[in-house]
């Protein structure tokens, strides 16, 4: 799944190839994704004709700004991809969205299994979850005094706190991975458990895991939003490697579906019972 440096790598690409040009038709290929929260509005009330006037992100959200008109706000989920293409190539299988462009380009979503969400609304605060997001980890609003104050208030494995997006925004199944590794903290650990020290390890660790990651996978996406590049990763799916810190065999458990990869030596803990761990 796109994680907060996939999604701010393509947001940059985003506004570098498409900031000012003009949507000339909006071609909804599989309704099934979309979701226009001002019932009283059809797509093409945003979409037709609208101008890309900003591209942000929040959270896993990429927001493709369409000025007064609102926003199209793209949640990509596992499969959910975006690409640009010639206008003149046919869609895929499971393209969803088509927007040609003024410049023979077209922004097409594709989805293998359906399961992203594009919604298109003129109020951010009516897509579900906006307002229990948590601040940006790579600005001024990622406090530590506030994240620690968090997590001491957190019965779930540290893993989930991180995942769910509440304390901090963005952080997905992988780099939650490796922030842990980095942070030396096992991922099934009570997060109320963690010490003020482990609580500081985390949040630098959560800062410069994402801000590293920005770096390299500028350097190695280039233009093609396509591309999940995945080769900087040290310890997510690296499970039965030797862990890259101290040489001991890397651990990997799946919980339903979900992959927690992690250096038993250099993130010691013991596993905790119920809710917890059965959450991750
Ligand atoms: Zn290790």
């Amino acid at each position: 799944m796109p994680e907060l440096p996939d999604l701010e790598i393509m947001r940059e690409v985003l506004e570098r190839r498409l900031l000012g040009r003009t949507i000339i038709t909006a071609q909804v290929l599989r309704p099934t994704v979309l979701r226009v929260l001002q019932p009283e509005r059809t797509p093409a009330d945003y979409l037709q004709g609208a101008v890309f006037t900003s591209f942000g992100r929040r959270g896993k959200l990429l927001l493709l700004g369409l000025g007064e008109r609102g926003w199209c706000a793209v949640h990509l989920m596992l499969w959910g991809r975006l690409r640009l293409c010639q206008a003149k190539e046919p869609p895929r299988v499971r393209d969803y969205l088509s927007l040609k462009l003024d410049d023979g380009l077209a922004l097409r979503y594709n989805d293998q299994h359906g399961m992203g969400k594009i919604y298109l609304t003129t109020d951010l605060h009516a897509i579900p979850g906006w307002d229990d997001t948590g601040p940006e980890p790579l600005s001024d609003d990622f406090v530590l005094g506030g994240f620690c104050q968090g997590i001491r208030a957190q019965g779930r494995a540290i893993k989930m706190v991180l995942k769910s997006g509440a304390l901090v925004a963005g952080i997905g199944n992988a780099y939650a991975d490796e922030i842990l590794w980095t942070a030396h903290i096992y991922p099934f650990r009570k997060a109320s458990e963690l010490t003020p020290e482990e609580c500081c390890a985390l949040y630098d660790a959560i800062r410069s895991v994402l801000g590293e990651a920005i770096a390299v996978l500028r350097e190695h996406v280039g233009d093609d939003i396509e591309l999940e590049w995945r080769e900087h990763l040290k310890i997510h799916r690296h499970g039965g490697q030797p862990c890259p810190r101290c040489g001991h065999i890397l651990s990997q458990d799946e919980i339903d579906k979900h992959i927690t990869s992690y250096c038993r030596r250099c993130q010691p803990g013991s596993l905790i019972r119920g809710e917890a761990r059965r959450s991750l």
